[in-house]
């Protein structure tokens, strides 16, 4: 651990002190009780945060059906840390990580600010885990390729937070529950990921069909929406044990894990529905999910 984020983790006590100004963050957004959303975006190839096509076209409108947040704070399948951290600068910079795709996604960038003091208070509020603030990482490709579409003035703070890799699904699910509140803040919490994704099986000879999916990858497709329906999150957490095709969706948690960050956040008889539900390239999942 560097210096900074030594510091950084040492840090989050501070952040009591100034939940009186955070709390002016949410102005425009009724203190009356509502509850901000929560999506799951399943995120895809990189190339959907500059390509025109039906899945960006849906995040667009995504960010008009929605309030208008305070803020923005993303869990991203591209941070996967040791510990849990939480983005504190005020100005992140765009990460394009990733490698091999043309100039143009190289060129983006996506200028949101940050929320030092938003960063403070969601990392009071997790008392499972202590959450460090990181003044080094940025927006990654997993938050700006969906974000910039949603809100391209860029002028709602942006946070992230990472995985820790370290831990198992559980402590995922329930840490997503302990930031509750932020939904009462006006802040858009997001999850992006995908629920089915096998880089090592993607269908290269189907370039032609691109929304092909083997019938592994559209079975847990189904199930995993079904099992969001029925709430039946014991067993989403515990996605191990749903058979073969699971080993096959999830070969790693990365891109899984977003979304047990996002169900901790339901509450019961909330509105649920879909969107890009769709399965690309064979073994990826665009299928994005919307509570509240
Ligand atoms: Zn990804």
């Amino acid at each position: 651990m560097d210096r900074k984020k030594f510091i950084g983790l040492f840090s989050f006590g501070t952040a009591m002190t100034v939940l009186g100004n955070v709390r002016s963050l949410a102005s425009g957004f009724p203190e009356d009780g509502s509850l901000m959303p929560v999506l799951f975006v399943g995120h895809g190839s990189p190339m959907n945060g500059i390509e025109d096509n039906e899945f960006s076209a849906r995040w667009k409108k995504a960010g008009t059906e929605i309030p208008r947040p305070a803020a923005v704070l993303c869990i991203s399948a591209h941070w996967l840390t040791r510990g849990t951290w939480v983005t504190a600068m005020d100005q992140p910079k765009t990460i394009h990580d990733f490698g091999g795709f043309p100039q143009a996604l190289y060129d983006v960038q996506y200028p949101a600010p940050g929320n030092a003091e938003l960063a403070g208070e969601t990392a009071g509020m997790v008392h499972k885990t202590p959450v460090g603030l990181d003044h080094e990482w940025g927006l990654d490709h997993g938050t700006w390729s969906v974000v910039r579409r949603m809100y391209p003035s860029a002028d709602i703070p942006v946070l992230q937070m990472s995985i820790d890799h370290t831990k198992d699904p559980q402590f995922h699910y329930e840490l997503g529950s302990e930031l509750y509140n932020l939904r009462k803040r006006g802040v858009l919490i997001i999850g992006s990921g995908n629920m089915v994704h096998n880089l090592r099986m993607i269908a290269w000879e189907k370039s032609e069909e691109p929304e092909f999916g083997y019938d592994w990858a559209l079975q847990m497709n189904e199930t995993f929406k079904q099992l969001i329906l029925k709430e039946e999150h014991n067993r989403l957490v515990n996605y191990q044990n749903l058979g073969a095709g699971a080993g096959l969706a999830i070969p790693t948690p990365d891109h899984y894990l977003p979304l047990l960050y996002i169900l901790g956040l339901k509450r019961k008889n909330e509105n649920q529905s879909f969107f890009n539900d769709k399965t690309v390239m064979g073994s990826v999942s665009m299928t994005s999910v919307r509570i509240g």
